[in-house]
Protein backbone atom coordinates (compact mmCIF):
# COMPACT_ATOMS: atom_id res chain seq x y z
CA UNK A 1 0.00 0.00 0.00
CA UNK A 2 1.22 3.58 -0.65
CA UNK A 3 -0.68 5.46 1.10
CA UNK A 4 -1.95 4.67 4.58
CA UNK A 5 -3.79 6.72 7.06
CA UNK A 6 -4.65 4.18 10.09
CA UNK A 7 -7.31 5.53 12.87
CA UNK A 8 -6.45 9.84 11.97
CA UNK A 9 -7.99 11.77 14.80
CA UNK A 10 -7.38 15.53 14.45
CA UNK A 11 -8.53 18.36 16.06
CA UNK A 12 -8.21 22.18 16.02
CA UNK A 13 -8.52 24.78 18.66
CA UNK A 14 -12.13 26.16 18.40
CA UNK A 15 -12.39 28.89 21.56
CA UNK A 16 -11.96 26.85 25.12
CA UNK A 17 -12.71 23.09 23.12
CA UNK A 18 -11.30 21.26 20.43
CA UNK A 19 -13.12 21.32 17.12
CA UNK A 20 -12.88 17.84 15.68
CA UNK A 21 -11.93 17.85 11.90
CA UNK A 22 -11.09 14.19 11.54
CA UNK A 23 -12.74 11.54 13.45
CA UNK A 24 -10.54 8.13 13.71
CA UNK A 25 -10.24 7.85 9.39
CA UNK A 26 -8.61 5.12 7.91
CA UNK A 27 -8.08 4.95 4.33
CA UNK A 28 -5.71 3.05 1.98
CA UNK A 29 -4.65 4.06 -1.67
CA UNK A 30 -2.75 1.41 -3.82
CA UNK A 31 -0.52 2.56 -6.31
CA UNK A 32 -1.71 3.26 -9.44
CA UNK A 33 -5.27 4.03 -8.14
CA UNK A 34 -7.12 7.07 -7.92
CA UNK A 35 -9.04 7.64 -4.57
CA UNK A 36 -11.97 10.16 -4.62
CA UNK A 37 -12.80 12.09 -1.56
CA UNK A 38 -15.98 14.08 -1.30
CA UNK A 39 -18.06 15.84 0.95
CA UNK A 40 -20.16 18.83 1.86
CA UNK A 41 -18.05 21.96 2.70
CA UNK A 42 -16.23 21.50 6.38
CA UNK A 43 -16.35 17.77 6.48
CA UNK A 44 -12.68 17.72 6.84
CA UNK A 45 -11.71 16.51 3.29
CA UNK A 46 -8.51 19.60 3.06
CA UNK A 47 -7.64 18.43 6.55
CA UNK A 48 -7.51 14.60 5.34
CA UNK A 49 -5.12 15.50 2.05
CA UNK A 50 -3.00 17.78 4.80
CA UNK A 51 -2.67 15.05 7.46
CA UNK A 52 -2.06 12.60 4.16
CA UNK A 53 0.29 15.52 3.12
CA UNK A 54 2.07 15.41 6.39
CA UNK A 55 1.44 19.20 6.78
CA UNK A 56 -0.50 18.82 9.71
CA UNK A 57 0.56 16.20 12.49
CA UNK A 58 -3.00 14.18 13.61
CA UNK A 59 -3.92 14.36 17.53
CA UNK A 60 -3.97 10.31 17.07
CA UNK A 61 -2.99 7.75 14.55
CA UNK A 62 -0.83 6.95 11.62
CA UNK A 63 0.41 8.19 8.69
CA UNK A 64 2.72 5.44 6.35
CA UNK A 65 3.54 6.89 2.98
CA UNK A 66 5.79 4.76 0.34
CA UNK A 67 6.40 1.97 3.58
CA UNK A 68 7.76 4.85 5.44
CA UNK A 69 5.80 5.56 8.92
CA UNK A 70 5.95 8.89 9.48
CA UNK A 71 5.28 9.26 13.49
CA UNK A 72 8.85 10.17 14.95
CA UNK A 73 10.39 11.85 12.15
CA UNK A 74 12.33 15.44 12.39
CA UNK A 75 10.81 18.29 10.75
CA UNK A 76 13.42 18.08 8.08
CA UNK A 77 12.93 14.34 7.21
CA UNK A 78 9.63 15.27 6.61
CA UNK A 79 10.04 17.34 4.25
CA UNK A 80 12.84 15.65 2.51
CA UNK A 81 10.13 13.33 2.76
CA UNK A 82 7.62 15.45 0.68
CA UNK A 83 9.90 16.71 -1.79
CA UNK A 84 10.80 13.05 -3.07
CA UNK A 85 7.31 10.99 -2.48
CA UNK A 86 4.90 13.35 -2.16
CA UNK A 87 3.07 15.61 -5.10
CA UNK A 88 0.82 18.40 -4.02
CA UNK A 89 -1.55 19.90 -6.63
CA UNK A 90 -3.97 22.99 -4.27
CA UNK A 91 -7.29 24.69 -5.56
CA UNK A 92 -5.48 27.29 -6.84
CA UNK A 93 -2.59 26.79 -9.27
CA UNK A 94 -0.08 28.67 -7.17
CA UNK A 95 2.16 29.54 -9.68
CA UNK A 96 5.16 31.97 -9.65
CA UNK A 97 3.84 34.86 -11.78
CA UNK A 98 7.95 35.40 -13.24
CA UNK A 99 8.99 31.88 -14.42
CA UNK A 100 7.70 30.46 -17.56
CA UNK A 101 5.68 26.84 -17.56
CA UNK A 102 8.88 25.06 -17.91
CA UNK A 103 10.72 26.97 -15.31
CA UNK A 104 7.97 26.11 -12.38
CA UNK A 105 9.08 22.40 -13.50
CA UNK A 106 12.91 23.40 -13.08
CA UNK A 107 12.18 24.78 -9.18
CA UNK A 108 11.20 21.46 -8.22
CA UNK A 109 13.63 19.85 -9.94
CA UNK A 110 16.17 21.80 -8.26
CA UNK A 111 14.70 21.25 -4.65
CA UNK A 112 14.77 17.41 -5.49
CA UNK A 113 18.24 17.50 -6.11
CA UNK A 114 18.42 16.43 -9.98
CA UNK A 115 20.98 17.96 -12.19
CA UNK A 116 20.32 20.45 -14.97
CA UNK A 117 20.59 17.98 -17.86
CA UNK A 118 18.35 15.32 -16.46
CA UNK A 119 15.83 17.48 -15.41
CA UNK A 120 15.26 19.65 -18.43
CA UNK A 121 14.37 16.35 -20.31
CA UNK A 122 11.93 14.94 -17.53
CA UNK A 123 10.55 19.35 -17.86
CA UNK A 124 9.54 18.53 -21.35
CA UNK A 125 8.77 14.95 -21.28
CA UNK A 126 5.88 15.97 -18.35
CA UNK A 127 4.63 19.14 -19.96
CA UNK A 128 4.29 16.85 -22.97
CA UNK A 129 2.21 14.23 -20.41
CA UNK A 130 -0.28 16.96 -19.57
CA UNK A 131 -0.64 18.14 -23.51
CA UNK A 132 1.52 21.59 -22.84
CA UNK A 133 4.98 21.05 -24.52
CA UNK A 134 4.17 23.90 -27.17
CA UNK A 135 3.45 26.10 -24.35
CA UNK A 136 6.60 25.50 -21.87
CA UNK A 137 7.80 28.93 -22.40
CA UNK A 138 4.67 31.21 -21.42
CA UNK A 139 4.21 32.56 -18.05
CA UNK A 140 1.26 31.72 -15.66
CA UNK A 141 -0.89 35.31 -17.25
CA UNK A 142 0.00 33.89 -20.79
CA UNK A 143 -1.98 30.58 -19.99
CA UNK A 144 -5.69 29.66 -19.83
CA UNK A 145 -7.09 28.61 -16.16
CA UNK A 146 -7.03 24.88 -16.91
CA UNK A 147 -3.60 24.97 -19.13
CA UNK A 148 -2.62 26.16 -14.96
CA UNK A 149 -3.89 23.87 -13.30
CA UNK A 150 -2.16 21.26 -15.73
CA UNK A 151 1.45 22.67 -15.56
CA UNK A 152 0.35 22.69 -11.47
CA UNK A 153 -0.42 19.08 -12.19
CA UNK A 154 3.04 18.58 -13.90
CA UNK A 155 4.86 20.40 -11.66
CA UNK A 156 3.59 17.77 -8.95
CA UNK A 157 4.92 15.09 -10.94
CA UNK A 158 8.48 16.47 -11.21
CA UNK A 159 9.83 13.96 -8.53
CA UNK A 160 8.05 11.15 -9.29
CA UNK A 161 5.94 11.05 -6.37
CA UNK A 162 4.85 7.91 -4.98
CA UNK A 163 1.42 9.33 -4.06
CA UNK A 164 -0.21 12.27 -5.05
CA UNK A 165 -2.57 14.81 -3.37
CA UNK A 166 -4.80 16.77 -5.59
CA UNK A 167 -7.40 19.09 -4.10
CA UNK A 168 -10.49 20.84 -5.62
CA UNK A 169 -8.66 21.15 -8.97
CA UNK A 170 -11.77 22.17 -10.84
CA UNK A 171 -13.24 24.60 -8.64
CA UNK A 172 -12.17 27.57 -11.04
CA UNK A 173 -12.82 25.57 -14.21
CA UNK A 174 -16.13 24.91 -16.12
CA UNK A 175 -17.46 21.69 -15.77
CA UNK A 176 -15.90 20.51 -19.19
CA UNK A 177 -12.36 21.55 -18.83
CA UNK A 178 -13.18 20.05 -15.28
CA UNK A 179 -13.48 17.30 -16.49
CA UNK A 180 -10.68 16.86 -18.62
CA UNK A 181 -8.27 17.99 -15.99
CA UNK A 182 -9.85 14.99 -13.54
CA UNK A 183 -9.10 12.66 -17.01
CA UNK A 184 -5.57 13.85 -17.20
CA UNK A 185 -5.19 13.19 -13.31
CA UNK A 186 -6.92 9.73 -13.96
CA UNK A 187 -4.60 8.93 -16.93
CA UNK A 188 -1.14 10.31 -14.63
CA UNK A 189 -1.87 7.83 -11.99
CA UNK A 190 -1.82 4.77 -14.08
CA UNK A 191 1.05 5.58 -16.70
CA UNK A 192 2.93 6.67 -13.23
CA UNK A 193 1.55 4.14 -10.49
CA UNK A 194 0.55 7.02 -8.00
CA UNK A 195 -1.39 6.54 -5.20
CA UNK A 196 -3.46 9.83 -5.84
CA UNK A 197 -6.05 10.97 -3.41
CA UNK A 198 -8.91 13.98 -5.71
CA UNK A 199 -10.71 15.83 -3.33
CA UNK A 200 -13.86 17.16 -5.57
CA UNK A 201 -17.31 18.65 -5.22
CA UNK A 202 -18.48 17.55 -8.34
CA UNK A 203 -20.10 13.84 -8.10
CA UNK A 204 -19.91 13.70 -12.18
CA UNK A 205 -15.91 13.34 -11.58
CA UNK A 206 -16.55 10.35 -9.36
CA UNK A 207 -16.36 7.77 -12.59
CA UNK A 208 -12.65 8.28 -12.85
CA UNK A 209 -12.05 6.98 -9.82
CA UNK A 210 -10.99 3.46 -8.76
CA UNK A 211 -12.67 4.22 -5.04
CA UNK A 212 -14.84 6.92 -3.63
CA UNK A 213 -14.38 7.69 -0.21
CA UNK A 214 -17.82 10.23 1.34
CA UNK A 215 -16.62 12.10 3.97
CA UNK A 216 -19.50 13.24 6.53
CA UNK A 217 -18.11 15.39 10.02
CA UNK A 218 -14.92 14.14 9.46
CA UNK A 219 -15.83 10.21 9.36
CA UNK A 220 -15.39 8.05 6.75
CA UNK A 221 -17.36 4.57 6.61
CA UNK A 222 -14.86 1.77 7.18
CA UNK A 223 -13.82 -0.37 4.74
CA UNK A 224 -15.90 -3.35 3.79
CA UNK A 225 -14.11 -6.39 5.48
CA UNK A 226 -12.34 -8.74 2.31
CA UNK A 227 -12.38 -12.67 2.52
P1 LIG B 1 -13.37 20.74 3.69
O1 LIG B 1 -12.08 20.73 2.95
O2 LIG B 1 -14.15 19.45 3.57
O3 LIG B 1 -14.23 21.92 3.37
P2 LIG B 1 -11.75 21.32 6.05
O4 LIG B 1 -10.83 20.16 6.25
O5 LIG B 1 -11.17 22.53 5.43
O6 LIG B 1 -13.04 20.83 5.26
O7 LIG B 1 -12.34 21.73 7.45
C1 LIG B 1 -12.89 20.78 8.37
C2 LIG B 1 -13.33 21.52 9.65
O8 LIG B 1 -12.17 22.01 10.31
C3 LIG B 1 -14.20 22.72 9.36
O9 LIG B 1 -15.13 22.82 10.43
C4 LIG B 1 -13.23 23.89 9.40
O10 LIG B 1 -13.87 25.07 9.78
C5 LIG B 1 -12.22 23.42 10.43
N1 LIG B 1 -10.86 23.92 10.16
C6 LIG B 1 -10.14 23.72 9.03
N2 LIG B 1 -8.92 24.27 9.13
C7 LIG B 1 -8.87 24.84 10.36
C8 LIG B 1 -7.84 25.54 11.08
N3 LIG B 1 -6.64 25.78 10.55
N4 LIG B 1 -8.14 25.98 12.34
C9 LIG B 1 -9.35 25.73 12.89
N5 LIG B 1 -10.34 25.06 12.27
C10 LIG B 1 -10.10 24.61 11.03
MG1 LIG C 1 -11.39 21.96 1.36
Amino acid sequence: MSLELTDITLTYADGDTRLTALDRVTLQVPKGSLTAVVGPSGSGKSSLLAVAATLITPDAGTVTVDGTATAGLSRGELAELRRHRIGIVFQQPNLLPSLTAAEQLQVMARMGGRGAGRSRARVLELLDAVGLVDQAHRRPHQLSGGQRQRVNIARALMNDPTVLLVDEPTSALDHERGAAVVELIARLTRERATATVLVTHDRAHLTAADRVAEVHDGRLPRPAPTG
